[in-house]
């Protein structure tokens, strides 16, 4: 495994031919509050490249090339976040997409334990760390030990991705899960206009 940490932008001819897992790191949870700090991808084949972004721009036209590219499937945990993030701070829209918190809480009924970690132990067998889960991303520097987590969210998403497909395949509920990833858009953009908390299918 190798984790390529790059300054401000992707550089050119990284190739992502089965879709990219993406995660991203901000300054904490408010859309609108906490800006967007660091932006993780791999290919799936066991490297990762993280992106410390520029905050007074936001000028990374490759990456933004990238996560905008609609024949280029986005693999996520937890899509409904760093979707949200990536629109607000860089402007893209990422579509289409694929949430393994969604596939898992479709498939794995058996549990109510969906996070990240879970997940991977589970599926893949792999224990992962989340001690610097809440660290300070805003920093110049980023730490090894930051690095390596940052990197380990989005390792394993590709495999994650396919044993899911397979469960949900095997309970026929493929379509369903296919419907949820691509209602995506339309929940980020109710989150981002002031419906975050509201149900807007709920009754009350
Ligand atoms: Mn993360």
């Amino acid at each position: 495994m190798t984790i390529y940490l790059h300054k401000h932008d992707l550089p050119d001819g990284i190739i992502f031919t089965d879709g990219v897992a993406v995660d991203t790191e901000t300054l904490g949870l408010s859309l609108t509050r906490d800006p967007l700090c660091l932006v993780q991808l791999s290919a799936g084949d066991g490297d990762a490249h993280l992106v410390q972004l520029d905050r007074a721009k936001y000028n990374c036209p490759n990456l933004k090339a990238l996560l905008g590219d609609p024949g280029i499937q986005k693999i996520f945990h937890f899509a409904r976040f760093d979707v949200a993030m990536v629109q607000q701070y860089l402007g893209v829209t990422m579509t289409p997409v694929y949430c393994t918190k969604i596939a898992s809480k479709l498939v794995r009924t058996y549990t109510d334990r969906h996070g990240l970690k879970d997940l991977t132990r589970e599926l893949i067998g792999k224990d992962m760390s989340k001690q610097q889960q809440s660290s300070d991303w805003g920093a110049d520097e980023l730490s090894q030990a930051q690095q390596a987590y940052a990197a380990s969210d989005v390792l394993y998403l590709h495999q994650l991705r396919d044993k899911l497909n397979v469960m949900l395949t095997r309970e026929g509920r493929m379509e369903l899960a296919q419907s949820c990833f691509d209602f995506l858009p339309v929940r980020v953009a109710l989150d981002l206009a002031g419906w975050a908390e509201t149900d807007i299918f709920a009754h009350a």
